[in-house]
């Protein structure tokens, strides 16, 4: 694997409008150098222990994504720092968030994760709970936590069909928060398997692992 070929294939390969997200989740801080010694600054991981790892070695201008679910007690440990954190579900890890992000003086960027796969996936609400906690009293007094946008993974399958429709899904709950609520720009979708069929269903957040740093154990 070149790192750094794949790097730069990507950012060719992609639209403009596309935001590329390195994810480096099992790979050695050595191998997220190469990459940024191309100029790449955004970079995603799955357990926050391991990003704050990673977060402490590094330069400190890398943006750094947590991509896996989230456990409210770990929250702490990456508010100094994390860009944008990918998988919100519940209204009770927005206020974890916020009240960490309130600690530490700033306000932090979020996702909402919806799920659309088929398959019975664990993580992800529906549009309609997410819908909830958008206007819940409760969601409005944070003021110090900002949903950007969703985040959705499609079943695991070679069916093209499948992945497509939940993608075009996704995309469609986005324009439709898009018109109800402001800020919400961020549409996360598509990994190393299935970007080119989310980047055509209107995704402008790529999330691509194995593609970049190769196969992990
Ligand atoms: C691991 C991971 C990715 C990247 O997966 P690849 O198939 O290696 O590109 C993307 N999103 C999430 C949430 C992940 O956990």
């Amino acid at each position: 694997m070149d790192i750094a070929e794949n790097i730069k294939r990507f950012k060719e390969e992609l639209p403009k409008d596309v935001n590329l997200i390195a994810i480096s989740k099992t790979k050695p801080p050595e191998d997220i150098f190469t990459a940024y010694q191309t100029g790449h600054r955004q970079f995603g991981e799955n357990k926050i222990q391991e990003m704050t790892e990673k977060w402490e070695k590094l330069p400190k201008d890398i943006e750094w994504h947590m991509v896996g679910h989230v456990q409210r007690n770990k929250v702490k440990y990456m508010a100094p720092y994390v860009s944008l954190i990918h998988a919100v579900d519940s209204l009770k890890l927005l206020k974890e968030i916020n009240k960490e992000a309130d600690k530490n003086g700033h306000s932090l960027d979020c996702l909402l994760q919806i799920k659309i796969a088929e398959e019975d996936s664990k993580y992800g609400i529906s549009a309609e709970e997410a819908k909830e906690i958008l206007d819940s009293e409760e969601f409005k007094k944070l003021d110090h936590v900002n949903v950007k946008g969703l985040m959705g993974m499609a079943t695991f399958t070679d069916d093209e069909a499948q992945v497509k429709k939940e993608f075009e899904h996704l995309k469609s709950v986005f324009e439709d928060f898009k018109k109800e609520y402001s800020n919400m720009n961020i549409l996360s979708m598509g990994m190393s398997g299935d970007y080119k069929i989310a980047v055509d269903s209107g995704s402008n957040m790529v999330r691509i692992g194995s593609e970049i740093f190769g196969a992990r154990n």
